[in-house]
């Protein structure tokens, strides 16, 4: 049986998810931004939470987790290279590693570079990754503790999936992203085409996600920095991708 996801907001812009296990009842969260909301997605679909998978240590990503631990009991699976800052982690994983929700499993991909020891969760079977703060819709996250060189590979191990993933992530920036990406590619079609679709999306009150890696490849600018048209616009035309991806991530920074 198919995995099934429930996606709501948290806090002020982040996104929190159920993923759940028909087959077994199993369910986890993905991040515990806070509490409340995960606790009103688990009595509205009525999932029992069985475990949180997190992908970094920021405490938008693990505010919740005392809290449902308390209260379900549940497991907290969390990158082994940030464990330490993640409180109550029962199970650590590194890539390579796998974890099972139920009967669904999940490879780990470390994706570095938003945080030192970020890692993604890409259930391969049901085509879902959850990207945290590293890939957004239209965008990716800050390099706050990692170098660009790194996250670029990051983005790349992502990019790499296949083209029909769905994409869950951290926070509803797509709009802002999507404003920005304009001003580097301001002639690609796929990129007009997602920002009529993510205003539709937004007027109507829906999520701009998931997204899938396909649309991404075609309208993000951070996974397009190998992409020749990408390095003319920031004036770096034959010069390696990291360092246009750098160029374009220090110019989001500013935008
Ligand atoms: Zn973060």
């Amino acid at each position: 049986m198919a995995a099934r996801t429930q996606l709501f907001l948290c806090l002020k812009d982040n996104y929190g998810a159920l993923l759940h296990d028909p087959a077994s009842g199993a369910t986890a969260a993905i991040d515990a931004p806070e509490a409340a909301p995960i606790e009103a997605a688990l009595k509205s679909t009525c999932w029992k939470l069985t475990d949180i998978l997190v992908t970094h240590h920021h405490h938008d990503h693990t505010g919740g987790i005392a809290e449902l631990k308390g209260r379900h009991h549940c497991r907290v699976v969390a990158p082994a290279g940030e464990a330490a800052k993640i409180p109550l982690v029962d199970e650590t994983v590194r890539e390579g590693s796998k974890v099972s929700v139920g009967k669904i499993e999940a490879n780990i991909l470390e994706t570095p570079g938003h945080t030192a020891g970020h890692i993604s969760y890409w259930f391969h079977a049901d085509k879902l990754v959850f990207a945290g703060d590293t890939l957004f819709s239209v965008g990716c996250g800050r390099v706050i503790e990692g170098t660009p060189e790194m996250m670029w590979a990051s983005l790349k191990k992502l990019r790499d999936l296949p083209g029909d993933t769905r994409i869950y992530c951290g926070h509803e920036y797509t709009l802002a992203n999507i404003k920005f990406a304009q001003t580097i590619e301001p002639g690609n079609r796929a990129l007009a085409a997602r920002a009529e679709e993510a205003a539709r999306q937004m007027a109507a009150g829906k999520p701009t996600i998931p997204t899938t890696i396909d649309e991404e490849k075609a309208a993000n600018p951070f996974l397009r920095a190998d992409v020749p048209a990408v390095a003319a616009s920031v004036g770096l035309a034959g010069k390696p991708a990291a360092q246009v991806f750098a160029e374009v991530r220090a110019r989001k920074n500013r935008f």
